[in-house]
């Protein structure tokens, strides 16, 4: 179904097989095949954003013919496809008895992916959280299909103003040059669904990537047979149009089922990652309603074959839909279950609060047989959070179990710190990272290794961030004062504190400021001093996140601070890599227990970076007294009080242990004591939260009960 006329004419014949590798995500995780594209030339590489599909259709034709005449380039191609090959070819895991190329044993949906900087369709944690896992479940061979939204519009770039509000810019994705493809059908045209069930009709073009064995479907309402209003529902992530959004999620569940269904993919079990997709449910009731089947009876069989994964303990980010809206869109579609309207408005009411509307988490508690948090605290809060909806259970037999999140490996390692694990973990390390044993062997890197490597990778993240004022400046033309503050002064040889995320308030992105003499005694001290660098956007719609921004942008800006404060502009995937790589501590001081799980910890953790933070999400389970620092433990105070004794807890951990430990180096330069720590940190961290881990725990605690209901 998938014709295509080729892309690359280009192309000699002896390493035609770029074309493949281009077109399948498989290339981002795997530095070799990285490299084959980079090696064809360093600067076009880097032009084309690191986007070899772009890079492929540009380069000219001389290059190509070089590489493929160079018997060294020849080699390196001949290794990394026979690997891509072998490994796009392998048989699925959980069910190898199962005949023909179409029958996936489950759906995944998610409203963002976040897979590389070069498809932009995500906004933060949870799309990390997708993309890690699909391509988890290429490496694990889980025959799993997702779907999602294209968002043509969906970057915005952050611009700080001088006076440090944020400004978006948006950008139009270059659909054509990423490495997305259309899905074609026999007449070679690109597969159009219509959204069943909603008048005006609303159509959706169909897009595919290549997660490595995992096909992402896309869809795109940008398109002519849509009108303008219909046009702008895949514009962006997340609007704050709330019937837009509704439109949004409709297309994403019932639209998505619908795609699916019309490209003849089957699927036994459904999970959806987050409430946006749960009208996914729906369409699975629907069908069997259809077949003839009762309505109890649907319910019956979807929910055993269904998998809710909420990610938020924050009130406002469930979705909350007013009746007449749903009535609006809905009125046609509960005949069709065989309910009348308050049966069906029933569905999705919260029990304390049944007039505030139509609840998705609600919804897709209620129906999915199959419910799970993402950390082990997280899920807890979630019992404690929706135990009216199970009013004849104690809370902790309340149905929602957890797993908890982990992060892909093979994206998060940082290559040169890849390179000295292959040295002493063995060269297969990397295939059984789960593993803790595996770890053991950190312990036989030398600490001056392990210290240099990192040192190393703090150098580059400094030279990237001093690229990206230099460039700004040069090419922007913007104020000396927004050079600074993006981080000009910086000195590697600094102990160097990270905070990047999304601006959310509960994350509390300012609270190290809370005592400003303090934090100027820390920054300005004369032999010991610390500097701290800040990343992350505010939802546009945010203005209190946007103020926390303009505030550590301001702090940045002051003297007094002598420019050992930074804050990046724009980050996204591309500077994730760097920070989580090259800071020395990772700090996460949300307000309990607002972070569900937080991921960025773990790539840092993972790094040799040790985790500085609060008791919450990840963390809880995460540290063990030796692997990084800890606080907040007992505090229960809200307000004021809660981010003083919060943020002295902070000053006091890199008072008393950050420095010492630090800056106490011997005689060859290495921080022994504090090599310690960063060893602990990989040890312990990197085999529980990693991606591998997660996805064996979601098939052995529900995909496999869920596929022998199905
Ligand atoms: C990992 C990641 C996140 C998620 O970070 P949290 O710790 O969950 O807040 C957000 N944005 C980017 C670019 C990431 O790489």
């Amino acid at each position: 179904m998938e014709l295509k006329t080729d892309p690359f004419p280009n192309l000699p014949q002896r390493i035609i097989g770029l074309r493949d590798l281009a077109e399948s995500l498989w290339w981002s995780w795997h530095p070799a095949a990285r490299m084959l594209f980079k090696r064809l030339d360093r600067q076009a590489w880097k032009e084309s954003g690191y986007n070899p599909d772009k890079m492929l259709k540009e380069l000219p034709t001389e290059f190509l013919e070089s590489a493929a005449s160079d018997p060294d380039y020849l080699r390196h191609y001949d290794v990394v496809l026979s690997q891509f090959r072998k490994d796009i070819g392998r048989k699925c895991c959980l069910l190898d008895d199962i005949p023909g190329p179409n029958i996936h044993a489950i759906a995944y949906f998610s409203a963002e992916y976040g897979l590389h900087r070069s498809l932009p369709f995500y906004a933060g944690g949870l799309g990390f959280l997708a993309g890690d896992y699909i391509k988890e479940c290429s490496d694990l061979r889980v025959p799993l299909v997702s779907v999602g939204f294209m968002y043509p519009g969906g970057y915005m770039r952050q611009c700080i103003r001088e006076d440090g509000w944020q400004e978006n810019v948006d950008e139009i994705l270059d659909r054509e040059a990423a490495s997305i493809s259309r899905v074609l059908n026999d007449h070679g045209e690109q597969v159009v669904v219509k959204v069943p069930l909603i008048e005006p009709p609303i159509y959706v073009a169909v897009w595919k990537i290549a997660v490595g064995r995992v096909s992402l479907y896309l869809m795109d309402t940008d398109i002519e047979l849509n009108d303008p209003w219909n046009r702008g529902i895949s514009a962006n992530l997340y609007t704050g149009d709330i019937e837009q959004r509704l439109r949004q999620e409709i297309i994403l569940g019932i639209g998505g089922s619908e795609v699916l269904e019309t490209l003849g993919i089957r699927h036994s079990v459904l999970h959806l990652n987050e409430g946006h997709a749960a009208f996914a449910l729906l369409e699975r009731i629907r069908d069997r309603v259809r077949e003839g089947i009762s309505y109890e009876e649907a319910v019956h069989q979807v929910g055993s074959t269904s998998l809710f994964t909420t990610h938020t303990p924050v009130p406002a980010g469930h979705d909350v839909f007013p009746f007449q809206l749903m009535e609006k869109y809905f009125h046609s579609y509960w005949p069709a279950l065989g309910l009348n309207r308050d049966a069906f408005l029933q569905l999705g009411i919260h029990p304390n609060e049944p007039n505030a509307g139509f609840n998705m988490t609600a919804f897709a508690l209620r129906i999915s047989g199959y419910r799970n948090g993402v950390s082990k605290q997280h899920a807890q809060v979630a019992r404690r959070m929706w135990q009216d909806l199970w009013p004849d259970l104690p809370e902790e037999e309340v149905p929602i179990d957890h797993v908890t999140n982990g992060v892909h490996v093979p994206t998060w390692i940082e290559p040169k710190m890849e390179l000295l694990f292959n040295r002493y973990l063995g060269p297969k390390w990397l295939e059984d990272h789960d593993n803790p044993v595996v770890w053991e062997l950190i312990e036989e890197i030398p600490d001056d290794e392990l210290w240099r490597t990192h040192y190393w990778v703090k150098i580059k993240l400094i030279d990237a961030i001093r690229e990206r004022s230099r460039r700004r400046w040069a090419k922007d033309r913007v104020s000396a004062s927004i050079v600074l503050a993006g981080g000009t002064l910086l000195d590697p040889s600094i102990l160097t504190i990270g905070f990047a995320r999304r601006f959310a308030t509960y994350k509390r992105a300012d609270l190290i400021f809370h005592d400003m003499q303090r934090l100027k005694k820390l920054v300005y001290d004369r032999w010991r001093p610390i500097q701290i660098i800040f990343a992350g956007k505010a939802h546009p719609a945010d203005d209190p996140g946007k103020r926390i921004i303009q505030r550590i942008f301001n702090a940045a800006l002051d003297p007094e601070l002598g420019g050992r404060i930074a804050f990046v502009e724009d980050y996204g995937e591309q500077f994730a890599q760097y920070m989580v790589h090259g800071v020395d501590v990772w700090l996460n001081n949300p307000l309990p227990p607002m972070e569900a799980s937080g991921t960025s910890g773990m790539k840092a953790a993972l790094n040799g970076v040790p985790h500085l933070s609060i008791m919450d999400g990840w963390w809880v389970e995460g540290f063990n007294g030796k692997n990084g620092w800890a606080f907040g433990e007992e505090e229960e105070e809200e307000g004021e009080n809660r981010d003083q004794a919060d943020a002295s807890a902070i000053y006091r951990i890199i008072e008393e242990e950050l420095i010492p430990l630090y800056y106490k180096v011997s005689e060859n330069g290495v921080p022994h004591d504090w090599v310690r720590v960063m060893k602990e940190s990989i040890k312990s961290n990197a085999p529980r939260f990693s991606a591998r881990r997660m996805v064996k725990e979601y098939i052995h605690k529900f995909y496999v009960n869920a596929l022998k209901e199905a």
